[in-house]
C-alpha cells in the first residue's frame, strides 16, 4: 500500500489494520472513502473535519448529505445534552416527538400523519408496505438506477450494469446483490427516469397489480437531475386514474426547499419518506402522507392492516435532535444554504470553462453533482459511469481528498450545509480547477 507523496496517513493505516481484524471491510459502511484504506475521525465542528493523523478537511459530504448544520452544531449539542440528562429510550411516547410531529406536519401541508424510525431505508420499507397494505396489491414501480436504501425491493435495479440493463421499452428488474432473493423481481417493475411513454406503458401493464409508484423527484444516483415537471405530472395522473399511490422518497431532497423537493412540482405525492437532515445528526427516518393511508398502521383498530415498530422508533434524543435542526432550517436558511450553493455552482461553472474540460452540473437547491461529459443526464443509462471514467473520477476524488483536503461524496456530489460560507465555497472551486487541470487529458479522453 503506497502512501500518496506528503500525506501523512499512519495512524489511519495502523487503526485499519486493527480494525481488519474485527469489522469486515475495516469499516461498517461501503460508501464512504476507503482509497487506499479507510480514513478515522478524530473530531469533526462546522464545515471541518479532522482525521486520527491530523489532518483537517472540508466537508462537502456531510455525513452523506444528513448534516444540514455540519458537525456538533452547538444548539443540537445543547439541546440533545440537556435531553440525555432525562433518558435516551423509553418504552413509552413523549413530548419532543409530538412537537417535532406537529413542526413536520406544519410545515407540509400533505402531511397530515407522520411517523418515525430510525433510518432512510426503514422509511420507504415501511411506506410501501403502507401502499401494499392500503392498496391490496403486491408490486411497486421505480425508476431504474434510483437508489432507496436498502430494502430488498427498493434496490431492484440499482447500480445496474450495462450488461444487465435489457431493453429500455422494458428495464429488467435486476437485483442488486446475491442477497436478493430472485422471487422479489417479479413485484418490482423498473422504468426510464423522464421517459413518458415507455414509462406509462410499463405502468398500464401492470396496472391492477401496482400499489404505488415510488419517486425520488432529484434522483442522485439517477444523476441527479430534476425530474422533469411533464414526466412527473404524466405519472401523477395516471395513478390518480388508476387508484395507484404516488409515493416520494425524499430521503434526501427534503432540504431543497422549506417543505422539500415536492413543493418545486404541482403534485401531491400520497406518502413521502423522510429521513438524513431531520434527524440533526442522528439516525432517522419518518413516513408522512395522507391519514386514510397512514391509518393502516393504527394499533387502535381492531385489525391492524400493517403493523409497524422500532425499539429506538423516535427515540427523544433522535427527536429532539431533529426538531432543533428543523427549527434552524427556516424559510432563511434555507433561502441562504441554497444561495451559497448557487455561488459554488457559479464558481465551478467558470473554473470547468477556465480549465476547458467537458464537466457539466446536475442538481437542485443546496445539493449538485458534477458529471465528466458534455451534456447534462437526463436517466440512468446516460449518468452511467464505465471503468473508464470511473478511473479517472476515482483518481480525481483521491487527488482532492489527499492533496486538497476536501470531502466529497463518491459519485462525484457535493451536499452543503448550513456551515458553508464563502471561504470554504473558494477553496472548493479551486481546488477543482486545480484537479481538472492536472487530470484535463484524462477527462477528456473518456468524456462522452
Ligand atoms: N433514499 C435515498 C434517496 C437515499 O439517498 C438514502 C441514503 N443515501 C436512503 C433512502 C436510505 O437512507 P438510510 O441510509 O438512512 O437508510
Amino acid at each position: 500500500m503506497k502512501n500518496a507523496d506528503n500525506v501523512n496517513y499512519k495512524s489511519s493505516l495502523k487503526l485499519y489494520k486493527r480494525a481488519k481484524k474485527v469489522i469486515t471491510g475495516g469499516v461498517s459502511r461501503n460508501t464512504i472513502f476507503r482509497r487506499p484504506h479507510p480514513f478515522y475521525v478524530a473530531q469533526a465542528k462546522g464545515s471541518y473535519v479532522t482525521d486520527i493523523d491530523g489532518n483537517t478537511r472540508i466537508d462537502f459530504a456531510n455525513n452523506m448529505a444528513s448534516l444540514i448544520h455540519g458537525h456538533s452544531h452547538p444548539v443540537i449539542v445543547d439541546a440533545v445534552t440537556e435531553q440525555m440528562q432525562n433518558g435516551t429510550a423509553y418504552t413509552l411516547g413523549s413530548e419532543v416527538e409530538v412537537e417535532f410531529g406537529e413542526l413536520l406536519v406544519e410545515r407540509n401541508k400533505e402531511f397530515e400523519k407522520i411517523r418515525f424510525v430510525n433510518s432512510g431505508t426503514e422509511a420507504v420499507m415501511s411506506m410501501i408496505k403502507a401502499a401494499r397494505a392500503y392498496t391490496g396489491r403486491p408490486k411497486i414501480a421505480k425508476a431504474e438506477g434510483a437508489y432507496h436504501g436498502t430494502y430488498d425491493f427498493a434496490e431492484i435495479s440499482q447500480i445496474a450494469e450495462p450488461q444487465n440493463w435489457g431493453d429500455i421499452n422494458k428495464p429488467n428488474s435486476v437485483p442488486v446483490t446475491y442477497g436478493t432473493p430472485d422471487s422479489v423481481k417479479k413485484d418490482v417493475i423498473v422504468f426510464p427516469y423522464n421517459d413518458i411513454e415507455r414509462t406509462i406503458n410499463l405502468l398500464e401493464a401492470n396496472k391492477n397489480e401496482l400499489a404505488c409508484v415510488l419517486i425520488d423527484p432529484v434522483s442522485h444516483r439517477v444523476g441527479m437531475y430534476p425530474i422533469e415537471e411533464k414526466f412527473l405530472l404524466a405519472i401523477y395522473n395516471w395513478t390518480r386514474k388508476n387508484k395507484v399511490l404516488l409515493v416520494f422518497d425524499e430521503v434526501v431532497t427534503y432540504r431543497v426547499t422549506y417543505s422539500g423537493a415536492q413543493h418545486l412540482y404541482p403534485v401531491k405525492p400520497d406518502m413521502t419518506a423522510l429521513g438524513k437532515i431531520i434527524g440533526g445528526g442522528f439516525p432517522v427516518g419518518a413516513i408522512a402522507g395522507a391519514a386514510k393511508i397512514m391509518s393502516v398502521f393504527d394499533p387502535s383498530r381492531k385489525v391492524i392492516k400493517q403493523p409497524h415498530s422500532g425499539t429506538f422508533s423516535a427515540n427523544p434524543v433522535t427527536m429532539i435532535a431533529g426538531k432543533t435542526a428543523m427549527q434552524l432550517y427556516n424559510r432563511q436558511a434555507v433561502d441562504k444554504i441554497n444561495k451559497m450553493a448557487a455561488i459554488a455552482k457559479k464558481q465551478i461553472q467558470e473554473a470547468i470553462q477556465l480549465a476547458g474540460v467537458p464537466v457539466v452540473i446536475t442538481g437542485a437547491g443546496s445539493m449538485f453533482r458534477l458529471h465528466f461529459r458534455h451534456k447534462q443526464p437526463r436517466n440512468y443509462r446516460e449518468t452511467y459511469q464505465a471503468p473508464e471514467e470511473r478511473k479517472v473520477i476515482v483518481d480525481l476524488l483521491d487527488y482532492l481528498f489527499l492533496h486538497e483536503n476536501l470531502i466529497l461524496i463518491n459519485t462525484f456530489a457535493c451536499m452543503f450545509a448550513t456551515t458553508i460560507t464563502q471561504v470554504e465555497v473558494d477553496r472548493l472551486s479551486q481546488s477543482l480547477y486545480n484537479g481538472f487541470k492536472k487530470y484535463k487529458a484524462e477527462i477528456h479522453q473518456f468524456a462522452k
